[in-house]
């Protein structure tokens, strides 16, 4: 079977298991399969595929028709400027949440040697990032789960930044160690009832870092009232919300001492990140 042949019959069992993306999921996929990028998928689509690098395509589709995500499968995602290693522990990094690594660089455009501190950094995808683009920025990353903190570990050391990062494993009302410059979370704020709502896809995340409580709010609740405890005056904190959380996010933050900055919508053009300054 050539190329062209395999992308098509991935891309058709894809589309019969109701998957939306099925044509660049099956490149994407065929692409793990044979070990090489997507330009030579392209440029070569007459080349025969070894027999067992077909059966693993094949078993490649079959996880991606059950819905398992793509980035579970071939076990990375790309975020902001960077790969990262990701599996069924974290939550697989969004495009929307890298509006918050722009607003972060443009608050910091000409500081040096901040202290930051993420609250849930899961993968670590935000933290990582800052702290790949600001060389003298000290990062300190907090996770209830302590697998999703072996995660995080990991991208550290692929992206050369563990001599600046430190991990530890807490929840956010038993942290209270440091003042921070800045500090950034992207809390779970799902409503529970709404998390069966959710896309199939979503089913493989970890419920953990999704669920918000019965209003989506409670995590945000704790984030911002020990926020207001752990950051410098005049320091930034930086959240991420959902579409409809503006209005409430902004009255807590408000009640805890800070001054809301911005408001930022995402690639969709929902409100997704909220910019605050604690007076
Ligand atoms: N900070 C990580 C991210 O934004 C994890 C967030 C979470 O698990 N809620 O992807």
């Amino acid at each position: 079977m050539n190329i062209q042949t395999a992308l098509k019959k991935g891309k058709l069992k894809l589309r019969d298991n109701n998957i939306l993306s099925a044509q660049l999921d099956s490149e994407i996929l065929l692409s793990k399969a044979i070990s090489k990028d997507k330009k030579f998928i392209i440029l070569n689509l007459n080349k025969e595929i070894k027999k067992k690098d077909q059966r693993y395509f094949e078993f490649l589709i079959s996880e991606r028709a059950k819905s398992k995500p793509v980035a579970h499968i071939i076990k990375k995602k790309d975020f902001w400027n960077y790969e990262f290693v990701v599996n069924g522990d974290v939550l697989i990094p969004r495009p929307d949440t890298e509006v918050l690594v722009e607003q972060i660089l443009e608050l910091t455009k000409n500081k040096n040697k901040l202290k930051i501190l993420d609250i849930g950094t899961g993968s670590g995808c935000i933290l990582i990032s800052i702290l790949k683009e600001k060389k003298n920025f000290i990062g300190t990353g907090i996770d209830i789960s302590n697998k999703s903190l072996k995660i995080s570990k990991v991208n550290g050391d692929k992206l050369g930044v563990n001599n600046r990062l430190r991990l530890l494993k807490s929840n956010i009302d038993n942290f209270s160690t440091g003042k921070y410059d800045l500090i950034i979370s992207n809390p779970p704020y799902i409503k529970k009832n709404d998390l069966k709502c959710l896309d199939k896809d979503i089913n493989f995340e970890p419920k953990q870092a999704l669920d918000g409580g019965f209003d989506g709010l409670s995590e945000m609740r704790k984030v911002i009232s020990k926020s207001s405890k752990l950051i410098k005056r005049k320091g930034y904190l930086i959240l991420e919300i959902g579409f409809d959380q503006k209005n409430k996010v902004k009255e807590i933050l408000l009640s805890k001492g800070f001054y809301i900055k911005k408001i930022v919508k995402d690639l969709s053009n929902h409100d997704r990140c909220i910019v605050s300054m604690k007076i």
